[in-house]
């Protein structure tokens, strides 16, 4: 049964439950809410995340168990349309079973004491209550939590209630599982920049891979073309994904004015505009708002997350740029990057998890191509 009191958190995706399991450990009484029957609802992500997400959960005293590890993804070819470009990376980056990672964190959560109402819909706030629908037996609770925390997903019905919703750019994420060998390298993720927002092809395995795409509209068209750019469109779909993506908005607020509403993960746009990976962002975040939560002080979350926020604003820069190159121009990227090694070096060592160290390495190793306006000149995107 609901208690007064506790700090309440709707939404049990990777992160509402470390946020869960954070605050458990401190010693808070928490309650996470989930509409649907199990631990992040429905799987919608690939569920590649760099080997990063390891220095998270080890600094939170948690290893990342061998079995939610798909697969390890030692390169990357970035494609352009006829040139290619590889990377091969220090520390292999993870395809995890998110759906069942996130199940992971529900059951450590869990043990930490966090209680957990699945079936269980946030609906309204009405009277500074939280109204809360019992999916099964259709009961309404009106409770009042110390603190409510966000973490329901991109289109946040709390963070519409509490006026935090702001100005969203949201696009379509979809991915097909298929069959197919076209990819014998299983090792190796393979990246198309020019195609919609981003495309990708990441492999389980030698006979099977996610191929997937971020597009601004119409997106399963958009996938159904690219499996036919890459010549696999008759191969056999095992399973089909689909789910929305944000872009960061640096005006994207995360504390209420009250203090007692906080957003986090993709409710609070904590999605990188590069690679429209969340995961790992989240789990950061969680971070923030944990240690502002123990110090007593809600609104410290903000101020805490600075580095996320610079993190997530340069993959924002990053996104504006690479959204300006005209299709015919990524050939040129492409061997402007093959051509400056200590670029490729750079990629290949620094995690795009911690940016600030990544594009500080490359602006000393590479200080001109990192200009963007002398980047854009060379290209001749800009008059
Ligand atoms: C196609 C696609 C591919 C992606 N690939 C990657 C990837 O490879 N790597 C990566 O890092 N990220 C990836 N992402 C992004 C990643 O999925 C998200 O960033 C991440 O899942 C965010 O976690 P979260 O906990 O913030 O939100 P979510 O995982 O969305 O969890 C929100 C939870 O809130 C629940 N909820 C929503 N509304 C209510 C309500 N009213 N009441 C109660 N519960 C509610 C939902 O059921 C859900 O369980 C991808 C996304 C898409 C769409």
């Amino acid at each position: 049964m609901l208690k007064q009191n506790m700090i309440m958190i709707i939404g049990s995706g990777s992160a509402g439950s470390f946020l869960g399991l954070k605050l458990a450990r401190h010693g808070f009484n928490v309650h996470v809410i989930e509409q649907q029957g199990n631990a992040g609802g429905f799987q919608k992500d690939t569920g590649l995340v760099s080997n990063y997400i390891t220095n998270v959960l080890e600094a939170n005293n948690l290893q990342l168990p061998r079995k939610l590890v798909i697969n390890k993804l030692y390169n990357y070819v970035i494609h352009g349309l006829n040139k290619q470009v590889l990377i091969s990376l220090k520390n292999p980056d993870f395809l995890i079973d998110s759906y069942a990672f996130d199940n992971w964190l529900y059951e450590k959560a869990y043990d930490y004491g966090v209680v957990f109402a699945f079936n269980t819909r946030f609906q309204n706030i009405q009277q500074g209550k939280v109204v809360l629908k019992d999916l099964k037996n259709k009961k309404v609770y009106k409770i009042k939590p110390s603190i409510l925390i966000a973490a329901d997903g991109v289109n946040s019905n709390v963070a519409k209630q509490v006026k935090l919703y702001g100005d969203r750019v949201l696009y379509q994420g979809l991915e097909f599982t298929v069959k197919t060998t076209l990819f014998k390298d299983s090792n190796t993720v393979h990246v198309y920049p020019y195609y919609e927002l981003l495309a990708w092809v990441v492999p389980e395995s030698e006979t099977i891979a996610r191929v997937g795409l971020i597009a601004k509209t119409a997106g399963l068209k958009a996938l159904q073309r690219f499996l036919k750019h890459l010549n696999i469109y008759n191969v056999k779909v095992l399973q089909k994904r689909a789910g929305l993506v944000c872009l960061y908005n640096p005006k994207q607020a995360w504390v209420s004015n009250t203090g007692r509403t906080l957003l986090l993960g993709d409710a609070a746009l904590q999605m990188k505009a590069t690679s429209f990976g969340g995961i790992v962002q989240g789990l950061k975040a969680a971070q923030h708002l944990a240690n502002a939560l123990k110090l007593g002080k809600p609104v410290m979350y903000g101020k805490l997350a600075k580095p996320l926020r610079r993190e997530l604003y340069m993959h924002l820069v990053i996104r504006k740029f690479w959204n300006s190159v005209p299709l015919k121009k990524w050939d040129l990227i492409i061997q402007l990057l093959k051509d400056n090694k200590a670029l490729v070096e750079v990629l290949s060592k620094h995690s795009r998890d911690n940016i600030a160290s990544l594009v500080l390495q490359a602006l000393k190793n590479s200080p001109k191509l990192l200009n963007m306006k002398n980047l854009a000149t060379i290209l001749n995107l800009t008059k």
